[in-house]
């Protein structure tokens, strides 16, 4: 193996803190410990900031440079994988939440967007004006800077990621200097390496990105057999421009999510309904102490899973509104849960995304016939096109396949069954982990990723060279150098 910067001659060069004084008037800590959601990833930052205005950030940078420090950002900590942990300097981004619609050019509507801007406050600016962007995460709460850092995604048969949609992103690189990135000003490979850089090209302070008229869509969610389904699975998904498949184990029958556009009156509770948020909080508490009771008692899965796929809302047709189909769920991050999510290309015949829902099924099988039960939650399924982002899993011409596997947190053998399944998954051609969600466990992980990216990783490191954005890897942490700085 060759690393190309060593981190321990860097560490070894790091000044003192007390040596340069810390930035005039941005809050921060000390030594405060920070986890992600999921309790999969924590560190004890020196020091934690709290920036409030893009100078702050540039401040903090600069800072970092001076210091010979590494530095990381923390959206709202809802990825699974550690990409945020370091020892050194954490960035909390939360007050830059400033939202605004740009009509600058009417035929391209956009939206600027602050890096610590919730899904939620940028749907309230939205859908103030009647916009709406075509995909998203179904949680509200995740931050813009994460979501674009990992290239998220949603569903939807002709949508791609959320990275996909930045026409421009502006980014505090390890000079200092606040760089733009904008579509046809920049060439379009290093708009396809900024749009989604895990952080690696700095502190993106702002992004714009392109949106569209909201609009109505009849959303559908129904019960179906479940190998039938796989069996005509092609048909079902190309005949929708969203559908989304929902599987719990030990059912024989399979959650079918549907939308498409229809020009008709909304039929649904309005979306902002607060008896309904808070009958989603109340369920969604209760349902959370009920799987805790799986953990003393695992033999109750089978059918437990069967109940709480009796209670999930798998049966309605109603006309709502965009953003209500793409947020159909509240309160869903009140359960921790453990999530492992890949990514591939779908076949024509779509036999490799049928081998891929077998490959859970069977492992599922396996383990429940030697009394172990690691799945409790879902296995689901979503379809979207092909990205354009350099590091995305999805990166490519032809429709790509998402499929994931949940549990409870803590779920006795979780590790062991999802690294099995995954080891599977990641032999379909081109198969690579989501960069959010549980991967590091998964045996050859790393090679697997720069083997199967290589070409990409090879030219989002060039233009990062190339443009000079962090000569001094300030913006790496442990995960990312032993992906992106060393070659086997
Ligand atoms: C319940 C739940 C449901 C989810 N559903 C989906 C889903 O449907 N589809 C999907 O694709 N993913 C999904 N995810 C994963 C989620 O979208 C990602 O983890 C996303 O990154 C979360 O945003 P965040 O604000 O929590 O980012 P964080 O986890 O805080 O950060 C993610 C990464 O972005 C970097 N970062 C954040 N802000 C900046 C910035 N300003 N500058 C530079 N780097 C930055 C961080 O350093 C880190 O590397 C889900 C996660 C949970 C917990």
């Amino acid at each position: 193996m060759r690393i190309f910067h060593n981190p321990h001659l860097q560490i070894a060069s790091k000044k003192i803190t007390s040596e340069v004084s810390l930035p005039n008037q941005i809050r921060c800590r000390k030594n405060y410990p920070w986890k992600n959601w999921g309790e999969t990833a924590s560190c004890q930052p020196e020091i934690s900031f709290y920036p409030e205005k893009v100078e702050d950030l540039i401040d903090i940078v600069k800072f970092a440079r001076n210091t010979k420090k590494r530095i990381r950002v923390a959206a709202t900590g809802h990825s699974w994988s550690k990409l945020i942990p370091t020892d050194d300097i954490l960035v909390y981004v939360h007050k830059l939440n400033h939202v605004e619609m740009d009509f600058s050019d009417q035929e391209k509507p956009k939206v600027l967007i602050e890096c610590g801007a919730t899904v939620k406050e940028v749907n309230n600016v939205l859908e103030r004006h009647g916009y709406a962007l075509p995909l998203n995460i179904v949680l509200e709460s995740a931050r813009f800077g994460g979501l674009i850092a990992t290239g998220s995604h949603g569903s939807g048969w002709n949508n791609s990621t959320l990275s996909d949609l930045v026409h421009s992103i502006e980014i505090v690189i390890a000079s200092g200097q606040l760089q733009r990135f904008e579509t046809g000003i920049d060439d379009d490979e290093v708009m396809n390496a900024a749009k989604l850089n895990l952080g690696m090209f700095g502190i993106t302070y702002r992004m714009k990105l392109y949106v569209q008229k909201s609009y109505t869509v009849r959303a559908v969610d129904r019960r179906a057999p479940l190998l039938e389904t796989i069996e005509n699975i092609k048909e079902l998904i190309i005949s929708h421009e969203n559908c989304d498949l929902f599987w719990w184990p030990f059912c024989d029958q399979i959650w079918i999510k549907s939308w498409d556009k229809i020009d008709a009156e909304i039929t649904a509770k309005p979306r902002k309904n607060l008896w309904y948020d808070f009958e989603a909080a109340i369920t969604s508490r209760l349902f959370r102490e009920t799987l805790k009771l799986l953990k003393r008692f695992p033999q109750l899965t089978p059918e437990m899973c069967k109940l709480f796929f009796k209670m999930t809302p798998s049966v309605r047709d109603d006309i709502v509104d965009l953003v209500e189909a793409i947020h159909y769920r509240r309160s869903i991050e009140v359960t921790k849960v453990g999530c492992l999510e890949i990514a591939f290309k779908v076949d024509p015949d779509f036999e490799n995304v049928k081998k891929a829902i077998n490959i859970v099924l069977e492992k599922n099988r396996e383990y429940a016939a030697k009394g172990k039960y690691p799945l409790n939650l879902t296995m689901n399924v979503r379809f979207i096109n092909g990205s354009q982002c350099l590091l995305s899993p999805a990166f490519g011409e032809g429709h790509t396949c998402f499929i994931e596997i949940l549990s409870r947190a803590d779920q006795k053998e979780w590790e062991q069954f999802s690294s099995e399944v995954a080891l599977q998954w990641l032999k379909l051609p081109k198969a690579l982990p989501h960069w959010a969600k549980e991967f590091e466990h998964i045996p050859g992980i790393t090679t697997h990723i720069r083997r199967e990216m290589g070409d990409n990783i090879n030219i989002f490191n060039d233009i990062k060279q190339r443009l000079k954005l962090d000569i001094d890897n300030i913006f790496m942490n442990d995960l990312l150098m032993k992906i992106f700085l060393v070659k086997s």
